[in-house]
């Protein structure tokens, strides 16, 4: 085949709440940008569409949202459930607008959150029945045999690690060779993601290293991404300098553990970031390790441009902090504060995750994580606990559920509070949600 088109898609979000949180689908970004490098013509649609009414200054925002019908394992809870994003409609009318494209390649986020792509799915076999269609991203790495169900229809579906198989079966399939094949973990060889296909770059993601070196029992990080990889810090710099140079100021780091082997990666970053001329902002909504800040690194994180830093804390009790993977405790993170309220951060600025909701957790314990990190002169923010698959704690406490969670991935969503229980109920979190706005007031 001499021309191929194909079209990207970033599917609806089946959810009782969902908020768009600087997010963009940088994985499918990333994919779109390689086959274009192969001479790919790409497009895309982000069903994910922000409620432009409702946008914060920094970016954050409402998704557009519309009803939905609750699946039949969902009936007996009492919240509606919303399809976030466009309408169908709109979908239908963006997918024809185009050229019918060869081949379609839809993402999929939460494990909980597949109804939205199996709806996408649904719509192009409706609207196009004989184009292909490819399925990847954390959904199927996670559940893989409960995809190959729900989305049977497909043509192929991409777990972890499964560029080659994508690269392949494009080669195959349309007969069109692929001279350009990086791997996974080739981050210096990528070319910057396919940015440019939105209207408007209100953000850019930044990625600048993959994968992380702890192991928390809670997390699928190192499932997704067995192995550490870092980008040359110019070439991370070029990327900064490139957005700018198309009006972008305002950037969002993605990495998962931005601060490890920080002398070598992160401060030769934030030192370049500072010396720039441009201004610009920076946000890190995944969080960074609070273990590895020092004097030094809060002064540069300050002065790199970063309007705020979450810090992933947890919890508080040493025991757990232990015994989940060591990532951080009380005096490191105590340490922490005091570097970044010296560099300039203020309490509404130091914002700290505090995971509720676990396995046998007992609310008082997060009562007092909160108490703990308000007296810290910090902003904490409760994390709702969602089970994991192919994760530690996710294997040995699945059974105590209240929801059989590996029979059907919308049982691991964090709003249905699957491990609630008589020492943490669901008014003992109504209860900390009303505590922790009271406090912060
Ligand atoms: S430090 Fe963060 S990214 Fe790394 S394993 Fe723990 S929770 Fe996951």
């Amino acid at each position: 085949m001499k021309h191929l088109k194909v079209l990207l898609i970033n599917p609806f979000i089946y959810d009782f709440a969902a908020y768009n949180f600087w997010s963009k689908p940088l994985g499918l970004l990333y994919i779109g940008s390689i086959l274009r490098k192969n001479g790919v013509h790409i497009s895309l649609i982000d069903c994910l569409e922000t409620d432009e009414k409702k946008k914060t200054e920094d970016g954050r925002g409402h998704y557009l949202k519309g009803k939905v019908n609750k699946p039949e394992a969902l009936k007996m809870i009492h919240k509606p459930m919303r399809r976030y994003g466009i309408s169908e409609e709109e979908l239908k009318k963006r997918i024809i607008r185009d050229e019918k494209p060869h081949l379609v390649l839809i993402t999929s986020l939460m494990t909980y959150w597949y109804l939205g792509t199996v709806h996408v799915v649904n719509v192009i076999r409706e609207v196009y029945p004989k184009t292909k269609i490819i399925v990847g991203g954390i959904y199927p790495s996670l559940c893989q045999e409960h995809a190959r169900s729900s989305l049977n229809g497909v043509d192929l579906i991409v777990e972890r690690n499964g560029l080659q198989k994508l690269y392949t079966y494009i080669e195959e399939e349309f007969s069109y060779p692929m001279w350009f094949k990086p791997g996974a973990y080739d981050l210096d060889d990528l070319p910057y993601p396919a940015f440019d296909l939105y209207e408007k770059i209100d953000f850019a993601p930044l990625l600048t290293s993959v994968g992380c070196i702890f192991k928390c029992t809670y997390c699928a990080t190192s499932y997704l991404c067995p192995k550490i990889k870092k980008r040359n810090t110019e070439n991370v710099i070029n990327e900064v300098l490139y957005w700018i140079s198309l009006g972008v100021k305002r950037f969002v780091l993605y990495d998962d553990c931005f601060l490890h082997d920080k002398e070598e990666h992160a401060v030769l970053i934030l030192k370049r970031l500072k010396n720039l001329k441009e201004s610009m902002e920076i946000f890190n909504p995944n969080a960074l390790n609070a273990a590895f800040i020092d004097s030094k690194i809060a002064e540069l994180l300050f002065a790199s441009g970063f309007r705020e830093v979450r810090i992933g804390l947890e919890s508080t009790n040493p025991k757990f902090q232990k015994e989940t993977g060591g990532k951080i405790d009380n005096s490191s993170f105590k340490n922490a504060v005091k570097f970044l309220k010296s560099a300039g951060f203020s309490q509404k600025n130091i914002h700290v995750y505090l995971l509720a909701g676990l396995p046998f957790q007992r609310w008082e314990e997060v009562k007092e994580a909160i108490d703990y990190v308000v007296d810290m002169g910090c902003t904490p923010h409760l994390a709702e606990y969602a089970p994991c698959p192919h994760t530690e704690m996710f294997e040995k406490y699945k059974k105590f559920s209240r929801f059989p969670l590996e029979e059907e991935p919308l049982f691991q969503n964090n709003s249905l509070f699957p491990f609630a229980w008589s020492g943490f109920s669901e008014e003992d979190l109504q209860f900390l949600k009303s505590y922790l706005k009271e406090k912060i007031q």
